[in-house]
């Protein structure tokens, strides 16, 4: 099966291709895909409505003749009553390249004065397909927890995961015992690719959604 993903952001897509790929599902970005790149307007109050919005109008564009998957996704801080939440990608109001550090250095100001044990945080991704088999959209949703770092650390991931250190329990479902050493009390910046894709919140909505495709 080809799953067209409907997003823009280059590192998602590369995180889905690689997780679905796992998975034995074969990717195509909107764009090699074909879709113009027309924005589509995210006006939803919760990553489900964002996620549904996302896979409707590139399921439309292709006037439901292809299966398509979204991922509205972000980080939720409990201290911020779940911020950036639904708004991650455009915290600071920056666009481009500079927007993951204007949005992390908004993040980092807003919780200075915040100590370790107030700083919980979770990555929410929310996957939904739609397919020509399936009269009703597939919603699959994932989390990871960890809290909010005290400074940026790590160059590996985008948005905020230099901010993002996953809590030991999501560190210990990691298969080897040297690598969760390793990585214990990191930031997922620093984490390689292989393993924030063991735990993600990514991962567990794509999880959720296999799960689902075999019934
Ligand atoms: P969306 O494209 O509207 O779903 O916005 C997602 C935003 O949430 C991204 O731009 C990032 O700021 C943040 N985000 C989502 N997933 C991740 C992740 O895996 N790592 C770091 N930041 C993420």
């Amino acid at each position: 099966m080809i799953l067209v993903v409907a997003s823009t952001n280059a590192h998602k897509i590369a995180e889905i291709s690689v997780i679905a790929g796992a998975f034995g599902y074969e990717t195509l970005s909107r764009a090699d895909a074909g879709v113009p790149d027309f924005e589509v307007e995210e006006d939803g109050a919760t990553f489900e409505e964002n996620s549904l919005l996302k896979a409707r109008a590139i399921y439309d564009w292709f006037g439901g003749t292809r299966a398509v998957v979204a991922d509205d996704s972000g980080l939720s801080v409990d201290f911020l009553d779940g911020a950036p939440g639904v708004y991650s990608a455009r915290f600071a109001g920056v666009d481009g390249p500079d927007a993951d550090r204007a949005n992390n250095e908004k993040l980092l100001g807003l919780l200075s004065d915040v100590p370790a044990e107030s700083r919980a945080a979770r990555f929410v991704s929310v996957i939904t397909m739609l397919t020509p088999e399936r009269a009703a959209p597939i919603v699959c949703r994932g989390e990871v927890r960890g809290r909010v770092a005290f400074a940026s650390d790590g160059e590996n991931g985008f948005g905020y995961d230099p901010l993002f250190v996953p809590d030991a329990s999501e560190v210990a479902l990691l298969p080897s015992p040297a690598v969760r050493e390793a990585l214990a009390g990191l930031t997922f910046g620093r984490f390689p690719p292989e393993e924030k894709n063991r735990i993600s919140h990514r991962f567990r909505a794509l999880e959720k959604l296999r799960e689902e495709l075999r019934r």
